[in-house]
């Protein structure tokens, strides 16, 4: 390997880049000496662009995205938790109104795991946990290694803000990809998804792989892909892991935002309200994270610790550990001023375009910590000329943009399920 580092200057990489760009595969110490070389200057960003649409273009095999993998996870550090405690963690590849992670942490450490989860912040469309979470009056995201490690030992859970320490490499490739329009690639996406959760240092993991029109991995064939991907290369690691493909052609839950989706999460914990998909998905992810913990009965455990109140009772521990206080989570309120989407003709609501209802929610929830939208109806729902259809909060909010991302039609288009694959 040492010999190929030193030897890997332009023309080695340009070597590189012919040899993917004519379906070629590249060799682990390729992958190491470009991710090594790019992080130290020695390689230009050009050649890594090029590299990177090559790739998107002709993919990448198992043993590129495992090799690309170890020389991401190589480029920080790599927490480690105490020897016999076996840690869970869970990974969404992206969506819209997606506050599986706020639920299915506390309620899977309510039924005895350990869930370390480290997360990002808004990424596109999509919302980032963190961000949610900074919305919480007082709460720290931003823990040490040190104080992530001994909160999980102590309460059984904790969700803070990925660090700098941890696969650095990957930040600065993704940022290069974000530019470049080289993120939705399989072997990338696996990549860079995997980088995290191996720094991160817990040893089992399920991958919640969004599928639909408001998702990265927008056909079932590409997130069904990047499922076994993941779950695969995983494996190679020595981590077990489980991953859902579920449905994101519309937000999951109703709220859209980062302060307004906490608020969501909070009352569904709480047992106030109880949508049907945000129950499944929640109950589905904690399950497969007691599963990997070989906690008996998982669904029976999660359902039992939902309804019991004991995940409620479990968020507002990992809060309070964090900084934060009940009397905090409760006093958050939705902003007076509301702004009503209304139907413009009677129908079936048939598509609901989660893209544009993300871009609006980041920028009303960037101007008031509890702005965002509401979405009143589901695709499938029948709708009135007048009806309200969605919500936009705080005074940032206009409800009249928000009616563009939703098509009404004549006939009730076919039900989808939720969970579309489980691997
Ligand atoms: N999430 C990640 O962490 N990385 C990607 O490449 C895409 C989604």
């Amino acid at each position: 390997m040492r010999c190929v580092q030193r030897s890997f200057d332009e023309t080695a990489m340009r070597r590189a880049i012919e040899r993917k760009r004519d379906s070629g595969e590249l060799l682990p110490e390729q992958w190491q000496a470009i991710v090594a070389g790019y992080l130290a200057g020695a390689i230009g960003e050009a050649q890594v662009a090029a590299l990177l649409m090559a790739s998107l273009w002709r993919g990448l095999s198992s043993a590129e995205t495992a090799a690309l993998t170890e020389a991401m996870v190589a480029s920080g550090e790599r927490l480690r938790f105490p020897d016999g405690m076996f840690v869970v963690d869970k990974h969404s590849s992206g969506g819209v109104s997606d506050i599986v992670s706020l639920v299915a942490v506390p309620l899977a450490a309510a039924c005895g795991a350990r869930v370390a989860k480290l997360s990002g912040r808004a990424l596109g469309h999509t919302g980032g946990t963190i961000d949610k979470l900074d919305a919480i009056p007082d709460l720290r995201t931003s823990l040490s290694l040190d104080e992530f490690v001994a909160q999980v030992e102590r309460v059984g859970c904790a969700i803070a803000a990925q660090t700098d320490e941890l696969a650095p490499a990957d930040k600065r490739i993704y940022a290069l990809r974000d530019r470049t329009g080289t993120v939705p690639c399989v072997g990338l996406i696996a990549a860079s998804i995997l980088s995290k959760k191996i720094a991160g240092g817990s040893n089992a993991y399920v991958f919640d792989v969004k599928c639909g029109a408001g998702a990265f991995t927008p056909s079932l064939a590409e997130a069904q892909a990047l499922a076994g991907e993941l779950v695969a290369v995983a494996a190679h690691f020595g981590h077990p892991a489980r991953a859902l493909v579920t449905d994101m052609n519309e937000p999951l839950g109703h709220n859209i935002g980062t302060g307004i989706e906490v608020i969501e999460a909070r009352d569904f914990l709480a047992g106030k309200g109880g949508d049907a998909r945000v129950r499944e998905a929640t109950l589905r992810v904690a399950a497969a994270m007691l599963a990997l913990a070989h906690i008996e009965s998982p669904q029976a455990s999660a359902e039992g610790a939902l309804d019991s109140g004991a995940a409620y009772e479990k968020f507002i521990a990992m809060i309070e550990a964090q900084g934060s206080s009940r009397g905090a989570l409760e006093s958050m309120a939705l902003p007076a001023r509301v702004d009503e989407a209304r139907a413009t003709r009677s129908g079936y609501i048939d598509a609901i375009d989660a893209i544009a209802l993300g871009n609006l929610a980041r920028q009303w929830s960037a101007a008031e910590s509890t702005g965002g939208i509401a979405v009143g109806v589901r695709i499938g729902d029948r709708i009135e000329i007048g009806d309200v259809i969605a919500r936009g909060y705080g005074n940032a909010a206009r409800a009249a943009t928000l009616l563009a991302a939703f098509t009404i039609g004549d006939t009730k288009p076919p039900p989808r399920p939720l969970v579309y694959t489980a691997v």
